[in-house]
């Protein structure tokens, strides 16, 4: 049995500009092989089970050449996996897609191309220029900076006389050349250009200039590769249309199971939230204690509701089945969640106290050290295998939602106690205890509903 390979585009770096048909790749992969510029929090999305590959860099080993990458792509899809290969942008913008597919098609392996936004365009738009304009640019091109692009020589005469735009990838190296032939062939000195570094990210970063002094502005802002060099009289659009939005640059890490709302809120602000892979919760499958021993149910927290649930179904019962007892949590999130489904629920300050009452039965994780009868521990944690490769130096802030996050973010980083840089926002005081040992310049304590943490952050990060 054969399987299938997908040349996925990822996009220029944002995640969240992904395709729809690129996230199902994704999520049906049994093998990801990914490149050094894709975003790591993409590598959430496939299943648990996923291999995942970096072909870019794996860590401590030289990355894999073009001829290794095409010969595991060919293993693994004639040992029947379903591979995706993760490329930035659009998989057949340069970064050898197309040779990629060749290779594929000479092997009679069953591919397709899912195709990516290419940062040749969205990266432009990214920081504010129209790849096109109709007062300034009636047609753009898209050009490799790299010399020898196999055995060709850019024809410097033909493109300095182009109208449209120029957008040099991989140029990085070579501006000075770029710049210096483009002069030489006859463009003017004072066309506009830009460089943009690492678009749609937290670190985009864009100098603006003329063709005959925009080696100096990169300078300035030491801008480096992953780039942009974006040449053409669209460039002054830059200055109308660049967005500045009150967390734009911010870099956040979050526990990988975020509170979408919370998530899209940060980004809507700028922000870029990356990610600490959190432990999944997991049932522990068991009887299901007897409800009719209770006159009132106490629910620690989300997950201890959503398993009940869970054991109740797979038991062909439903919420009904809770009937006869009272509802109570001190979750706030949780309380709003049932209210929301009509459900009656009492406030619970002090449910440990319960402890010591018979006819309380309390529902939340598996906790060796609660042994009373009236105590179900509904799910575990498991630890998924996966460290994305991040540096804790490109965050500025980091958020908490419970403990069990701290102990994730611990074993994420190797020297996590060492951050003094970074702000911890964290979802209520008790979690302050967690986290003492570790010298946060600052930690900010939510009061109430999560979706408020985004006005504190907003408060703590934004630009003044
Ligand atoms: N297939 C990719 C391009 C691969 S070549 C695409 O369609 O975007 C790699 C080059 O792409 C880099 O050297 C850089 O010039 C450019 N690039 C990719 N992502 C970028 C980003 N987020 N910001 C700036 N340049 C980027």
């Amino acid at each position: 049995m054969t399987g299938r390979v997908t040349l996925l585009g990822a996009g220029p770096g944002d995640p969240e500009l992904l395709t729809l048909l690129g996230w199902r790749r994704l999520q049906e992969a049994t093998v990801v092989l990914y490149d050094r510029l894709v975003n790591p929090s993409l590598l959430l999305i496939p299943d648990v089970n996923t291999k995942l590959i970096n072909v870019g860099k794996a860590r401590g080993t030289e990355r894999l050449s073009q001829d290794q990458i095409n010969a595991l792509l060919v293993q693994y899809a004639q040992a029947g996996e379903v591979v995706v290969r993760l490329k930035a942008g659009d998989p057949y913008v340069f970064g050898r897609g197309g040779e990629e597919a060749q290779y594929l098609a000479a092997h009679h392996i069953n591919f397709e191309v899912v195709p990516g936004l290419t940062s040749a365009i969205t990266g432009l738009g990214a920081a504010g220029i129209p790849i096109t304009n109709r007062q300034y640019a009636s047609s753009f091109h898209v050009i490799t900076g790299q010399k020898r692009h196999g055995d060709q020589q850019l024809d410097w005469a033909n493109l300095a006389q182009l109208e449209g735009t120029l957008v040099f990838l991989m140029g990085m190296a070579e501006l000075p050349e770029i710049c210096r032939q483009l002069i030489a062939h006859g463009k003017n000195p004072k066309t506009p250009t830009a460089v943009i570094q690492w678009a749609t990210q937290w670190r985009q970063k864009m100098a603006l200039g003329d063709l005959d002094n925009i080696e100096t502005a990169v300078k300035q802002k030491r801008l480096a590769a992953p780039a942009l060099i974006v040449i053409g009289e669209v460039v002054r659009l830059a200055h109308q249309l660049q967005l500045k939005r009150s967390l734009s640059a911010r870099h956040i890490l979050a526990p990988s199971n975020l509170d979408r709302s919370l998530l899209f809120k940060l980004q809507d602000l700028g922000a870029t939230v990356d990610f600490y892979v959190t432990s999944q919760p997991q049932r522990v499958k068991k009887p299901l204690p007897d409800f009719s021993k209770f006159r009132q149910l106490t629910l620690k927290d989300y997950f201890s509701y959503q398993y009940l649930i869970q054991a109740l179904n797979a038991q062909q019962l439903d919420i009904r089945a809770l009937a006869g007892l009272q509802l109570s949590t001190s979750d706030s999130l949780l309380k709003q969640t049932l209210q929301r489904q009509g459900l009656q629920i009492a406030d619970d300050a002090s449910s440990t106290n319960f402890l010591n009452d018979a006819k309380t039965l309390i529902i939340g994780p598996q906790d060796l050290q609660i042994t009373a009868a009236n105590y179900y521990g509904i799910y575990t944690y498991q630890r998924r295998e996966l460290t994305l490769e991040q540096n804790l130096a490109d965050f500025q802030a980091v958020i908490f939602t419970c403990s069990q996050d701290v102990l994730d973010f611990r074993r994420d980083f190797s020297k996590p106690e060492a951050a003094s840089w970074m702000v911890a926002f964290v979802t209520s005081s008790k979690m302050q205890a967690t986290i003492k040992t570790l010298a946060f310049k600052k930690v900010v304590v939510l009061n109430g509903d999560l979706l408020n943490m985004e006005q504190l952050i907003l408060e703590e990060l934004k630009h003044e």
